[in-house]
C-alpha cells in the first residue's frame, strides 16, 4: 500500500469513542466542532509549534513530530516527544549518551471514562518505536483541566487493542461503510450529534424492526 493512502492516526480516538463518528469524519468527510474539540485544538495549537524546541536538563523536548507506522499503516503528528537521558536507548546526533523516547499527548478537559486517549498515545508510541527502532514502555497524557499529566504503561494489552482498532478502521474504510447510530450516554458529548441524530435513527430502527415483525407474522 502507498503510504499516502494510510489512515490518520488521530482517527483511532474517534474510532474508540464511536465507530460511526469515525466513519462520518474519515469516510464521509463530515466534521463539526463543539466546545470540546475547539478546546482540544487550542491546546494542540500551543503544542504544535514546529520552531519550538527545548532542553530541560536531562530532557529534550520536540514538538509536532511527524509519525508513521508501516506495520499499522497509519500516519500522524505527535504533540510532544520527550527524550530522557538514560543508560540505554537511542543515539541523537549532536548529543552525547543515550536517550529514551517518551510521547506526550495533550488533551483539553479531563481524563475520559474510556480508553480513547490511551490508544492514541500507544499508537504514537508504536510509530516512534518503528521510526527509532527502539522500545517505549510508557508515555504521558496531559489534561488541560487538571493541568496534570498521567503516566500510561504501554503494555501488550493496550498494544493489542490498538492493532484491533486500526484493523477495524481498515475494514470499514475498505468497505466504505458507516455503521448505524446507536443512542448512548456519550452521544451528548459528540461533536456530530446534530448531524448524526442518534435518537431519530434509533427510533427509526425500532419502527423498522416492528414493521418487519408484523410482515413476518402476516407471511406466517
Ligand atoms: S451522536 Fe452518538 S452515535 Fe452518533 S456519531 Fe456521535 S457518538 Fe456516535
Amino acid at each position: 500500500m502507498d503510504p499516502d493512502d494510510y489512515l490518520m492516526l488521530s482517527g483511532i480516538q474517534h474510532f474508540a469513542f464511536c465507530r460511526r463518528q469515525w466513519a462520518l469524519i474519515h469516510i464521509e468527510q463530515v466534521w463539526k466542532e463543539n466546545v470540546l474539540t475547539f478546546g482540544g485544538r487550542q491546546m494542540h495549537r500551543n503544542a504544535d509549534d514546529p520552531f519550538f524546541t527545548e532542553s530541560r536538563g536531562d530532557v529534550l523536548i520536540s514538538r509536532s513530530v511527524p509519525l508513521v507506522s508501516h506495520a499499522l499503516k497509519i500516519y500522524g503528528v505527535a504533540d510532544v516527544v520527550e527524550y530522557h537521558r538514560s543508560d540505554s536507548g537511542i543515539v541523537i546526533p549532536g548529543r552525547e549518551g543515550h536517550w529514551t523516547v517518551v510521547p506526550v499527548e495533550y488533551k483539553a478537559g479531563k481524563r475520559k471514562p474510556d480508553d480513547r486517549d490511551e490508544v492514541q498515545l500507544c499508537a504514537q508510541a508504536i510509530c516512534l518505536e518503528e521510526m527509532y527502532r527502539t522500545r517505549i514502555e510508557y508515555g504521558y497524557l496531559y489534561y488541560g483541566k487538571t493541568r496534570r499529566r498521567t503516566e500510561v504503561a504501554l503494555d501488550d494489552e493496550l498494544r493489542r487493542r490498538v492493532a484491533e482498532l486500526v484493523a477495524g478502521m481498515y475494514v470499514l474504510y475498505d468497505a466504505g461503510t458507516t455503521p448505524p447510530a446507536v443512542l448512548l450516554p456519550h452521544c451528548k458529548n459528540c461533536s456530530l450529534v446534530e448531524l448524526c441524530m442518534p435518537a431519530v435513527s434509533s427510533r427509526r430502527r425500532s419502527v423498522d424492526r416492528y414493521l418487519a415483525t408484523c410482515i413476518g407474522r402476516d407471511d406466517a
